[in-house]
């Protein structure tokens, strides 16, 4: 399918950070710390942020970490990390951002869930008190539906009248329209109270990847506010990779979608940051935005029996991303470098040429030694026990010769 042009929305301002369609699909993250736990989540937010996290968002559930939001701005500020914070509020955010001014200011924008923001009231008096904070102090707001926790009594109120529809609906597509509902009519209340319409984000999370297609596809049809995409619960390791992988590479090939985040659940002891990387890798792979240099690498076969080959895969793929912030602070271009590492002569030297640099490995059987072809053609012959550091060698050079070079304040200070 071929990428449409984005939905078009208004710009939100998030920090220094734009979000929105005339700007390129911002990857977000949160971090798992407790958050009165200042240290531990600034050193997180570093991590996340280092990773290429654009926004981070951390939970303000208690007084303690309300308290904490200065500090950790402060912090981050004093270790030269810039990335916006986003504070994750649910139950008390009204009572948290009232009582405590400073967070309200540290944070960069709000997000509020619509679902549990008025449990128990008739009136939307804690809902509205957020958002005349964020009036206040001028911070965006993201409105985050979330089907684990929709608005009990919208969600009630909507089933009683499908029930008395002459064809009812089923109950998964009411709760599908009632996520839409409370998102909409959330919005237009904060609206109301004084939001822009460039000041809202939407979003409306779910855990199938189905359900998830048909919730923004109506949600981006009957708005156009800028929408932060997820899969809610994602889950761990390859299932959370592939499902979250689904769900978003669907809609963002069909434009919609201003903000992503994967939600994985980490090993015991994981890192954190690989929801970064898989949101990279998600937007790369689309061909929609460019992070980091890309090593094409054949599955290997039984014509490449040595693990050499999965070895050079990896170092190579592990040295590109090592050098990356380096080279990304100097030379222009260069996270679009296509690399190609093959295990042998049958589909070796065809991919090789289509990268900037590649390289055919000598599968079973085939005389030792590597050709490399630059820029499509045969630039050397590679042989012996040092072909890793001698292909490494090509590469820097490569990247010297042919990206141009960036004068910053960093490489200056280099
Ligand atoms: S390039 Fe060679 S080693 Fe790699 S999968 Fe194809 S046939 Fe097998």
């Amino acid at each position: 399918m071929a990428l449409h042009p984005r939905r078009e929305t208004p710009t939100v301002m998030i920090g220094g950070v734009a979000v929105g369609s005339s700007h390129p699909v911002v990857v977000q993250s949160m971090t798992n710390t407790d958050t009165a736990d200042a240290a531990s989540t600034i050193k997180q937010v570093v991590s996340l942020a280092r990773a290429g996290s654009e926004l981070v968002r951390v939970t303000v559930n208690n007084e303690d970490a309300a308290k904490a939001l200065p500090h950790i701005a402060e912090g981050l500020e004093k270790l030269g990390v810039h990335v916006p914070i986003i504070g994750d509020f649910h139950y008390n955010g009204h009572i948290l951002l009232t009582k405590y001014p400073d967070c309200a200011k540290a944070l960069a924008k709000y997000r509020i869930n619509p679902g549990n923001c008025s449990i128990g009231r008739k009136d939307d008096d804690n809902f509205r008190a957020m958002i005349e904070v964020a009036v206040k102090n001028q911070k965006p707001v993201r409105i985050g539906v979330n089907w684990g926790s929709l608005d009990q009594a919208l969600l009630t109120k909507m089933m009683d009248e499908n029930s008395r529809q002459a064809e009812p609906l089923d109950a998964r597509d009411v709760t599908m329209e009632a996520m839409i509902v409370s998102a909409l009519q959330s919005a237009e209340m904060a609206q109301k109270y004084g939001l822009r319409k460039d000041q809202i984000i939407l979003s409306a999370k779910v855990s199938g990847v189905q359900d998830l297609l048909d919730v923004y596809r109506a949600l981006a049809r009957r708005c156009d506010f800028a929408l932060h995409l997820g899969l809610t619960e994602a889950g761990m390791g390859a299932k959370g990779i592939v499902a979250s992988a689904a769900g978003l590479s669907s809609l963002l090939l069909e434009g919609i979608g201003d903000t992503i985040r994967v939600s994985l659940t980490p090993a015991p002891g994981g890192d954190r940051s690989e929801e970064v990387k898989v949101a990279q890798q998600i937007l790369q792979s689309l061909g929609i935005r460019s992070f980091t240099p890309q090593v094409t690498a054949c599955p290997g076969c039984g014509r490449t029996t040595s693990t050499f080959f999965q070895e050079m895969a990896q170092q190579i793929q592990g040295y590109t991303r090592d050098k990356m912030p380096e080279w990304k602070l100097r030379y222009a271009g260069v996270e679009e470098m296509k690399l190609a590492v093959m295990g042998c002569v049958v589909n070796g030297p065809g991919e090789s040429k289509h990268a900037n640099i590649g390289i055919s490995l000598p599968g079973t059987f085939e005389e030792p030694k590597a050709p490399v072809y630059v820029d499509g053609r045969l630039f050397t012959t590679l042989k012996g026990d040092a072909i890793v550091a001698e292909f490494i060698k090509i590469l820097d050079d490569y990247v010297d010769s042919h990206y141009s070079r960036k004068e910053t304040a960093e490489t200056v200070k280099a």
